[in-house]
């Protein structure tokens, strides 16, 4: 995975939308927001991988997150040329100056304005007001401290009225902006600067989370009317979605709303006809007879083609066929068109396409060995060819596992939770350790814990750092 990039978010300061124009209008700035960070040029040079999510705020404001993965590692002193956290000189651009006073200045908070919105429990929830520093520092929890210099240094600074009184505003309340991007859009769009593989999971997670959920009642407060029934779970509550006006209009013009790139595809692992299989009892006969295809059976039609595409398949591994081959609609590995094309195989193209072969319960011993196969071995015909090992057919995959030598030292749970480290939450992976525990019997469960506790404790401390406690560790 790599390790840095840019996380943009977008609020339009617009009022709601009222008519169909404007909402057109809305979704093509939103849209034109990530066209346009790739024309940029000083984004081409970065740009490698984007992901795109909309969002509506409870008044119905439209915004968007935008995660933009960069090429090339940027050295700290780079950061500085593209995201910026201080008031402009209005003497230089007073352009960006009112943008920025407008725009990108949270609260103020604290003592002037205890009632602002960000407050709870007497602090600001987003560490606001932040402090003076004369250089940006790269830190060690994934964001860096960005340059804020002190107004005695004769830095820009400005009064804000709030609550009917005038407060002094220097660059430590100002949120973290692109200047190219601010002034092209004149809008709230927040930059950071993530270089962690601890916070790029958490910015996914929050660019992929569920639309807020709502527990309700309804009840009927006319004195004259039935009692209600509070036996009747259906009555009692529903499980409703908030949905503003704005997003419903969004959503039935059909508007984008999530965008990815490049394109993640999920490969399927299970044993020999153990995929899963939807029948009645009209058509069981048939798909007993027709059973469903995968990406992983028609993995194997592809490695069995007798022409040049196969040959070439054969030589990959599982999880590397889908940059070559797309999965088509009607459940085949089709060769790619586009993309890089490869000398080796004429008529074949290479995409950036990316593969995750679904992982599996510990407990599903079977599978967990072919799937450990699958990461590992090529050139297989058929399920029963994954466990031949130099020309010697062996009966369970465990056993083709040994014959490989990839269980020699017992490292397949310590793998299993590097990887999973990588893509999942921290709660799966402490469920996943406490599976492997009571029923994998792994022989140093101490060295499991000392290698994986900080992936597996990552959302505790982060919780911490965002109330602004700290904790020993
Ligand atoms: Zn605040």
């Amino acid at each position: 995975m790599r390790e840095e990039f840019v996380k943009v978010g977008i609020l339009l300061n617009e009022d709601s939308c009222q008519t169909q124009e404007e909402f057109i209008e809305e979704e093509i700035l939103l849209n034109e927001v990530s066209c346009q960070i790739q024309q940029f040029k000083q984004f081409q040079l970065l740009l490698n991988e984007n992901s795109v999510k909309l969002e509506w705020q409870k008044r119905g404001l439209p915004h968007a997150h935008i995660l933009v993965w960069l090429i090339d590692k940027l050295r700290p002193e780079e950061i500085d040329s593209i995201i910026s956290a201080e008031i402009p000189d209005p003497s230089t651009d007073q352009l960006l100056f009112d943008i920025v006073t407008t725009n990108m200045i949270h609260g103020p908070c604290g003592n002037p304005n205890r009632s602002s919105s960000c407050m709870a429990d007497g602090k600001c929830t987003k560490s606001f007001s932040k402090h003076f520093t004369n250089y940006t520092i790269t830190n060690v929890v994934g964001y860096p401290i960005y340059c804020r210099r002190n107004t005695d240094n004769g830095e820009q600074s400005f009064t804000k009225n709030v609550n009917n009184a005038e407060i002094g505003i220097d660059n430590r309340w100002v949120v973290p902006y692109s200047p190219l991007l601010s002034k092209t859009f004149n809008a709230h769009i927040n930059v950071e600067f993530c270089s962690s593989v601890k916070s790029i999971k958490y910015l996914c997670k929050y660019v992929n989370k569920v639309s807020d959920m709502v527990a309700f009642r309804i009840e009927n407060t006319n004195v004259n009317a039935p009692p209600v029934n509070n036996n009747n779970e259906i009555t009692l509550y529903q499980i409703g979605r908030y949905i503003s006006s704005n997003e419903a209009v969004w959503r039935i013009f059909g508007f984008q709303i999530h965008e990815r790139d490049p394109a993640v595809i999920h490969l399927a692992v299970h044993l020999e006809n153990g995929q899963f299989v939807f029948f009645t009892n009209e058509t069981a006969i048939d798909r007993a007879i027709n059973p469903p295809k995968t990406t992983l059976t028609e993995f194997f039609v592809l490695c069995n083609r007798a022409d040049t595409f196969g040959a070439f398949a054969r030589k990959l591994l599982y999880s590397e066929v889908p940059q070559y081959f797309t999965w088509a609609q009607t459940k085949i590995w089709m060769p790619r068109k586009q993309g890089t094309p490869i000398e080796a195989c004429p008529g074949l193209f290479k995409s950036k396409t990316l593969a995750r072969v679904f992982t599996v319960n510990p407990r599903q011993t079977g599978c967990v060995y072919l799937r450990l196969l699958l990461v590992n071995v090529t050139s297989s015909f058929l399920f029963k060819d994954i466990r031949k090992v130099n020309g010697q057919q062996y009966l369970t995959y465990k056993d083709a596992c040994l014959a490989l030598g990839l269980l020699e030292d017992g490292n397949q749970w310590d793998c299993m939770l590097t990887e999973s480290g990588l893509n999942c939450r921290a709660i799966q992976i402490r469920l996943l350790y406490a599976i492997v525990l009571s029923t994998c019997f792994p022989a140093r469960s101490d060295t499991l814990w000392d290698n994986h506790k900080d992936s597996m404790t990552e959302d505790i401390l982060h919780r911490h750092r965002t109330h602004g406690s700290t904790i020993k560790r």
